[in-house]
């Protein structure tokens, strides 16, 4: 069979742009995907890793690009979608590879506007600071914690999730995968709002810090997927909503902050035939996209009003849902592609 081409590729996921990138000075390899800029300027990260090759560092940006396009306009933000990759690899000059990176970012002339994702330190974002104002560098005491917007964002989907699944918060047991900068921000809110809590984290240390502090229980992370609980939380990795885990899943509701948190589309029809509510991650998890972005193209002190909405939103999507019988995932998806095709093209 004939090899799908890169313009098929792109042309299959409605992506505007792709550029491949490199700077053999830094060992620079990579690719920047814009997914859409028909809202406004694509938001997207920069992720640094170490791909098993080529082709799959070129499907992550494509993916990750596409996926901050449903993730702004579901949030009504005036941007659109993008992502950049890094191929990591042990002779990359980080200082040097960043800034040649931001001044490709600069050459799009705010087309692209980047910050922090998997594998970046505040370093790197600093040194693409220095060739490029297109990026955000959470340094900023006014913008705020970008992981603690994240959660509360998070903490709003799941009281819409926790109504139309009628289930009272106070009292309902909410098992989070993965206690760092989101997770444990979510303990705390949902302490706060009387929800019974238990923790699971790699990092032992970290599980009890928070349990502790949030008065939860620790499970360990090998439990974390299959304890019985009215809502499960990931807030650690993706994938984790996979064929074998769907199967073996004893909460009603799952809702976290973690990206790609399906394996692929259709593990959200396996949720919804096992009557398990699924929050999608990119509806749920735009807390900090859209502080960042009201931050940077509205100038505005705070964002906290803008997360309520996120409740809206999902009750809205669980309601579609319902009534099509289909995937809460299909549900947000055709909601924010009716979006992005309303907008002028600028
Ligand atoms: P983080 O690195 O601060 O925390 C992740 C935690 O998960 C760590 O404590 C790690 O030890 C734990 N972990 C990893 N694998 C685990 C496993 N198998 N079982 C249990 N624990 C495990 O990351 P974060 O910033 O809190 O982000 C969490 C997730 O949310 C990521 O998927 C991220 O892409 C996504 N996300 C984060 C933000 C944000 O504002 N930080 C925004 C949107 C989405």
């Amino acid at each position: 069979m004939r090899p799908v081409t890169v313009l098929e590729r792109l042309s299959a996921l409605g992506h505007e742009q792709v550029i491949a990138f490199q700077d053999p000075r830094s060992g620079l390899r990579g690719f920047l995907a814009i997914h859409s800029t028909r809202r406004g300027p694509a938001l997207g990260g920069v992720r640094l890793l170490r791909y098993p090759s080529e082709p799959r560092a070129f499907e992550d940006a494509l993916r990750l690009s596409r996926a901050m396009t449903l993730k702004t306009a579901l949030a009504e933000l005036p941007a659109g979608g993008g992502k950049a990759v890094i191929l990591d690899h042990p002779r990359l000059k980080r200082a040097a590879a960043f800034e040649a990176f931001g001044r490709i970012v600069e050459g799009l002339g705010g087309r692209f506007h980047t910050g922090p994702d998997v594998g970046i330190r505040a370093a790197d974002l600093e040194a693409v600071g220095r060739a490029t104002s297109h990026v955000s560098r959470e340094r900023d005491a006014r913008l705020g914690d970008i992981g603690q917007h994240t959660a509360m964002g998070v903490s709003h989907a799941l009281r819409a999730c926790f109504e139309h699944a009628h289930i009272a918060p106070r009292g309902a047991r909410v098992v989070i995968q993965g206690v760092g900068s989101v997770g444990a921000w979510l303990a705390r809110i949902l302490a706060e709002a009387g929800c019974r809590i238990a923790v699971a984290d790699l990092n032992a240390v970290r599980a009890r810090r928070v349990a502790r502090e949030v008065g939860g229980e620790v499970l360990s992370a090998d439990r974390a997927l299959t304890a019985a609980c009215d809502a499960l939380a990931p807030c650690a990795l993706g994938g984790v909503l996979n064929p074998r885990t769907i199967a073996r899943l004893k909460a009603r509701i799952v809702c976290g902050a973690a990206n790609n948190q399906l394996s692929t589309p259709g593990d959200a029809l396996r949720l919804a035939r096992r009557g398990i509510l699924y929050a999608p991650d990119y509806l749920a998890n735009a807390g900090g996209v859209i502080r960042g972005a009201e931050y940077e193209l509205l100038g505005r002190a705070q964002s906290w009003r803008s997360l309520e909405r996120i409740h809206d939103r999902m009750l809205q999507v669980a309601r579609l849902a319902s009534r099509h019988r289909g995937s809460t995932h299909a549900a947000a998806e055709s909601l924010a592609l009716a979006r992005v095709r309303a907008a002028r093209v600028r």
